[in-house]
């Protein structure tokens, strides 16, 4: 095995592309993926346990203290060197293997959802503590996967020496949209070639060009007044919540005449005190979404004359800052091309009957009109969506490292179909073995596609050619953040204050049950019956 490796690398050395090399070449890396595969298979107990882990921390952005901790001590158990604190964001870190060019980066969010605190495996609203965070989107599989898919990939680099860097990154905080722009602000990917991103799905599949759904801003605007008796002396007071109110008032009604692709919500971070005393403070957090850089920058100037207006209206005065922000997103096509070619020889896992009976149970729950389980055949590779068809809808900031180097988003089927998202009924499947077959699938083509930029250095050309010349030809990367706008790392904190010590008597043992459904006594699955009592409405 090792005197044929060298012949190849001497050959290479030679002459380049000739026919027979290249044969030879494709031989060598046909195995090195088969080898890839097993070695992925091999670590399904690990990947098991890395899912249910995670699963049980349930921390929301900027928190994944738990989460980044062990993350990390897996990955450096598995000789990856680890750096920690990004952009200047604790729970952030990045962790390398091997040198040289290329580098190749693997990324995954971690964090969860409020409120979204649930039993895996119960096919109804079953929390493991009312009101806590939980894992209500799934990003509990994405790294466990990347990290799969780094090791099996690592154990090829080491035995045929080959040269090149692994990279693996966390989206913080990504249901906020607050770290990736932060983290290509401050150069973490100056020297990366390729990003291959992953994102839960119910499929396996990935697409290039111009994405559906929308970039967006998330600005909290703060009103300072003053204070005074609400009945003694209101007139000697001045409310911010009378300018929060305003400013919330005046954008449902110019919501009638934004654009239909526009997307905008908000909440309201701080009401005042006291009904006795007249609000001195008062901030409502806005999300502006559109599907483009020019038309995301309208909303915000829309917003900022708004709270300008309601300002003046009250005789308050007013500041605002930036809480997040998300990048329209454009996917690489010859990158997609590449990791299609690899799912395609993955395909979908083998579902078991307990899986489709949890799918089928939960699409009943929640009354939708498809209760057809889980997803049974491939789809397509993703084609761009033309600006003019796009009628909005999420976002991630994803996108703000997709106009920085080639970049795409492998989706993996760990979650079921027909789901609302951001819902304690997208935690059910996520520490099941649906998440756990969806996990082992995705790490596969993960890890095969790794291998193809490693050895292929004309995927890594045509993907930058693809990048510069198509691309960012006529469209440029104009970042909503400055220098000086800093991580919103405090997001989050009172929540995890008050949930945390409830929530870690739930932490995962892998030592002492071979899952987390083990752990909590759920037997899977668990579908409403007769029996089961009704859902609060
Ligand atoms: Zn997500």
């Amino acid at each position: 095995m090792k005197r044929a490796v060298a012949l190849v690398m001497v050959t290479a050395a030679l002459s380049f592309s000739t026919a027979p090399l290249a044969a030879q070449d494709n031989a060598r890396l046909d195995a090195q993926k088969k080898e890839a595969v097993k070695g992925v298979d091999e670590m399904a107990k690990l990947a098991q346990e890395m899912v249910d882990s995670v699963f049980s921390f349930g921390e929301l952005g900027m928190q994944e203290v738990e989460t980044s901790r062990y993350l990390t001590a897996q990955l450096e158990k598995f000789g990856f060197k680890v750096t920690r604190g990004q952009s200047g964001i604790p729970t952030a870190w990045v962790a390398t293997y091997g040198s040289g060019k290329p580098v190749i980066a693997l990324g995954s969010d971690i964090d969860g959802i409020p409120q979204s605190s649930q039993k895996p495996g119960v096919a109804y609203h079953d929390p493991i503590i009312e009101g806590a965070p939980g894992h209500g989107e799934g990003h509990n599989t994405g790294t466990p996967l990347n990290i799969i898919a780094a090791i099996a990939v690592k154990k090829i680099m080491e035995r045929d020496k080959l040269p090149g860097t692994i990279m693996l990154w966390p989206g913080v905080a990504e249901e906020l949209v607050a770290s990736k722009a932060w983290f290509v602000r401050d150069g973490m990917f100056k020297d990366v070639d390729v990003n291959l991103f992953t994102h839960v799905g119910n499929n396996l599949g990935t697409s290039w060009g111009q994405g559906g759904g929308t970039g967006l801003v998330s600005m909290e605007f703060t009103f300072e007044g003053e204070t005074a008796h609400s009945a003694g002396a209101p007139w000697r007071g001045r409310s911010a919540l009378d300018a929060v109110e305003l400013m919330s008032v005046g954008w449902q009604y110019r919501r009638e005449h934004l654009r239909l692709s526009h997307r905008s919500h908000s909440v309201i971070t701080n009401g005042g005190d006291q009904p006795n005393v007249v609000p001195r403070n008062a901030s409502i957090w806005f999300y502006f979404r559109e599907i483009d850089q020019p038309h995301i920058k309208e909303l915000v100037d829309i917003g900022i004359k708004m709270a300008e207006g309601a300002a003046l209206m009250t005789n308050t005065k007013m500041t605002y800052r930036i809480l997040g922000t998300a990048y329209p997103q454009h996917m690489n096509k010859v990158v997609a091309e590449t990791m299609y070619e690899n799912i395609k020889a993955v395909g979908l896992p083998a579902w078991s009957e307990q899986d489709q009976a949890l799918a089928k149970g939960l699409q009943k729950e929640l009354g939708n009109a498809t209760q057809d389980g889980l997803a049974v055949k491939l789809g397509e590779l993703g084609k761009p969506v033309a600006l003019e068809d796009n009628t909005g809808g999420g976002s991630d900031d994803i996108g703000d490292i997709s106009w920085n180097m080639p970049t795409i988003t492998l989706r993996y089927p760990a979650n079921i179909p027909g789901l609302p998202g951001h819902n304690w009924s997208s935690g059910i499947a996520s520490a099941t073995p649906i998440a756990h077959k969806g996990v082992i699938a995705g790490a596969k083509a993960q890890a095969m596609t790794v291998l193809d930029l490693l050895t292929k250095p004309e995927l890594v050309k045509g993907a930058w050619d693809y990048f510069n010349n198509v691309q960012t030809k006529d469209v440029k990367y104009v970042p909503f953040i400055t220098r000086d706008t800093p991580a919103p790392t405090f997001l989050n904190k009172a929540i995890l204050e008050k949930y945390r010590e409830q929530m870690r008597k739930f932490y995962y043992d892998p030592t002492k049950f071979p899952t987390y459904l083990d752990q909590l006594g759920i037997k899977y699955p668990t579908v409403r019956t007769a029996e089961t009592p009704k859902p609060q409405q």
